[in-house]
């Protein structure tokens, strides 16, 4: 079995809009020790069984990445894949991806292919922006769409996150930016060096959405899942990717559990997790 661990956003700028109808992003993300749970047993054909409310079909990208990879490696056997979600769906923090990742990896394996990770990016890269990140974990600068990659020293760090139970789609986010919402990189240049040596504090100084204001404007308890976190004693709070999941910096993974207690409403899912300096794919204990 496999844990596929989830992402936040610690920076996400928009710099532009590209010819191809992209934006071009820079973003800081970081693994997280939330996870999907994922089983791969040898079978004559692909399939896929999943949680509920997520599609077993040919839309999932778990199952498309083993599709994927089976006929970029001509293999003609199969895998029987069974998903455990963990990770709220459409939540900003990558669960998809995660999964994805996690079925390169372990199909790399079951099928024997010994491709190395620079091989299964082509791969990856074909399936979502995220999917390349999710091969490697830790924390990592991303550019262009996402799929540049340069990783960034990372410190173990204890967060929140807040989920408020509704799903937002990253098309009609991206659909909302307007040209003011621009950057020029300079909030990522912030944590160029990574976080190795950064208190939380000056972690939590350094976050940034530039998706974050329309977001809040179209969601509202976006802002108040941010103003709940800082109120609950989070030195920064901001939400990840497109949302809607807001994470807050703690002083410490105690810190964050206790943060994560005086969180506890009925309307949200909550839980203290610590950022992981290592793989996000892992093979579960
Ligand atoms: P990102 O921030 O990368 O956009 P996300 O966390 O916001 O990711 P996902 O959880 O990856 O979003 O799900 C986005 C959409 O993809 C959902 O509409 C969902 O139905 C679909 N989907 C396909 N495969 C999966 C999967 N394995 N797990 C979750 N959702 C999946």
């Amino acid at each position: 079995m496999l844990n596929a661990a989830a992402k936040v956003n610690l920076i996400l700028e928009v710099l532009g809009k590209r010819d191809d109808g992209y934006h071009e992003l820079v973003t800081v993300m970081q693994a997280v020790d939330l996870s999907d749970r994922i089983t791969l047993e040898d079978a004559e054909v692909l399939e896929l069984a999943s949680s509920p409310g997520v599609p077993a079909d040919g839309r999932n990208l778990a199952l498309r990445a083993a599709t994927a990879l089976r006929e970029a490696a001509g293999v003609t056997r199969g895998a029987r894949i069974t998903l455990d979600k963990r990770i709220p769906v459409a939540a900003g923090l990558g669960g998809g991806s995660a999964d994805a990742a996690a079925v390169l990896l372990g199909l790399n394996r079951l099928w024997r292919l010994r491709w190395p990770v620079a091989r299964l990016d082509e791969v990856a890269t074909g399936l979502g922006m995220d999917v390349p990140f999710f091969l490697r974990g830790g924390t990592a600068l991303a550019t262009g769409r996402g799929e540049r990659l340069e990783p960034l020293r990372g410190r173990s760090l204890g967060l929140v996150l807040v989920n408020p139970r509704f799903a937002v789609s990253t098309a009609e986010m991206y659909a909302r930016v307007t040209p003011a919402m621009y950057t020029d990189g300079r909030h990522a240049k912030t944590l160029g060096g990574g976080l190795g040596g950064r208190s939380p504090a000056r972690v939590a100084a350094s976050l940034y959405n530039g998706l974050q204001e329309v977001a809040v404007a179209a969601y509202p308890p976006i802002g108040r899942m941010r103003a709940a976190l800082l109120a609950a004693g989070a030195l920064g709070a901001l939400m990840s990717g497109s949302g809607p999941t807001v994470f807050g910096v703690a002083r410490s993974f105690e810190h964050a559990r206790q943060i994560r207690r005086r969180l506890t409403r009925g309307a949200w899912d909550c839980w203290a997790v610590r950022t992981l300096t290592g793989p996000a794919i892992r093979m579960a204990r």
